[in-house]
């Protein structure tokens, strides 16, 4: 027997689509979440979360359960060459401290959560092909599971929370509609022994590198260059590359003090512009990476993610209680999203082209500052409206 169409069908069961798919269940929708890989999964990410993706986890009810095993962040150390600013995490509205939780953390919650309330979740599905009707609407995905047979699952709406390689957008067609310049090349790993409370990040021409404390008492250390020098680099390998890049940014941190133990896996990602990609089409939707990716150098596209999946399940929902039609409530949500991403996206383009100096990031980090806390406080503002039941 056939099933009937899910309302929603999302791909990814990560930030964007376990998030999505938690709203949009505990708004009494049928969901069905497929991800290729296996739950509890690691991915290739640091996992540094701002203000407004702590604020999203706390509004989603599930902070508790993050904070429960990852150590809270109550200020972060910037470093410019030989001057360091301190600048604590001020409580408000929710937010006590911010959080790195290990991405084998973070993703579970999210799926346990959708599940909880009532999404189907199938991992080891990959999606191949979308399902269109006659007027070219899409109504659902085909692909396979894990032993290798088909699957299939029509849909109302099918969202594509693949991420940056999306093949949801290829699929669709979902056209580009900015392209960043700027590309940053990251080298990280999990370091024991490290004693560090605060994000620290650390800038110097041409370089940069941070520390994120994360769970089971280790730091996340990462390290950054252009595109172009780890290109060049690269051939000498990545455990070089990692340690000249740390030298050159954070040359007294603290992975250099006694009992620090470095990592014995190192992880590379070798860089990939960012793009703001059309959110949405006839029976389709993007959310997260696959719709809009920013360069990491900023440590934000899990709480974009966190953000937009609030946007674009109220638009769904919207639509599907009638309240407006399909396409002004998705063009609502596309236009939201290009609203509060635009100052991020322009700025991170900036800060990974490593075209700057040491007189000119801290403008850069004091703009990136600016545009977040406008993000904070306009999720505030979407926050007293109500609307979706989020916890
Ligand atoms: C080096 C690096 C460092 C980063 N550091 C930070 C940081 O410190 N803080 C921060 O906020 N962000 C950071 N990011 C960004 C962050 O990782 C992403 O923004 C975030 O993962 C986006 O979430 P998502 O749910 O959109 O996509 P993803 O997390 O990429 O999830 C997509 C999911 O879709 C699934 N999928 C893909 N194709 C298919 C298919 N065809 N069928 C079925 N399933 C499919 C995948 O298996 C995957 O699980 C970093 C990224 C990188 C690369």
């Amino acid at each position: 027997m056939t099933r009937r169409p899910y309302d929603v069908v999302v791909v990814g069961a990560r930030p964007a689509g376990a998030a999505t798919a938690l709203i949009l269940a505990r708004a009494g929708l049928d969901v069905l979440v497929v991800d290729r890989s296996r739950y509890g999964a690691d991915t290739l990410s640091t996992h540094a979360l701002l203000r407004g993706g702590v604020l999203q986890l706390a509004r989603l009810g599930l902070l508790d359960k993050i904070a429960a095993g990852t150590p809270p962040v109550r200020g972060c150390v910037f470093q410019y060459g030989e001057e360091r600013i301190q600048v604590p995490i001020k409580p408000h509205a929710g937010v006590e401290a911010l959080y790195a939780p290990r991405r084998t953390v973070l993703d579970p919650i999210l799926v346990d959560a959708a599940r909880d309330a009532g999404a189907e979740i199938r991992f080891g599905v990959t999606i191949t092909e979308l399902r269109l009707n006659r007027a070219g609407r899409v109504t659902g995905v085909v692909g396979r599971d894990s032993t290798g047979a088909a699957f299939t699952a029509g849909a109302g709406i099918t969202v594509g929370a693949d991420g940056v390689g999306s093949r949801i957008a290829r699929l669709t067609g979902a056209t580009v509609e900015r392209a960043a310049a700027g590309a940053a090349a990251f080298i990280y790993g999990y370091w024991d022994g490290m004693r560090v409370d605060d994000y620290e990040l650390f800038y110097r021409s041409g370089t940069a590198a941070g520390y994120f404390p994360t769970n089971r008492g280790q730091v996340c250390v990462f390290a950054a260059t252009s595109r172009r020098r780890f290109r060049s680099e690269s051939r000498t390998g990545k455990a070089r590359v990692y340690d000249r890049l740390l030298g050159e940014a954070a040359p007294g941190g603290a992975h250099r003090a006694a009992g620090a133990r470095p990592p014995r896996q190192l992880h590379v990602f070798a860089a990939r512009p960012g793009f703001i990609r059309r959110a949405h089409g006839h029976g389709w939707a993007l959310v997260g990476d696959a719709g809009y990716f920013k360069d990491p150098i900023t440590s934000h596209g899990i709480t974009d993610a966190l953000r937009d999946a609030e946007l674009l399940a109220r638009a769904i929902v919207t639509a599907s209680s009638g309240e407006a039609t399909e396409e002004a409530a998705l063009a609502t949500y596309q236009a939201t999203r290009d609203r509060l991403s635009e100052r991020l996206f322009d700025v991170t383009d900036q800060i990974a082209s490593f075209a700057w100096n040491l007189d000119q990031i801290p403008t850069l980090l004091l703009q990136l500052s600016n545009a977040m806390n406008d993000e904070v406080s306009w999720l505030h503002q979407l926050h007293a409206l109500g609307g979706v039941p989020t916890s």
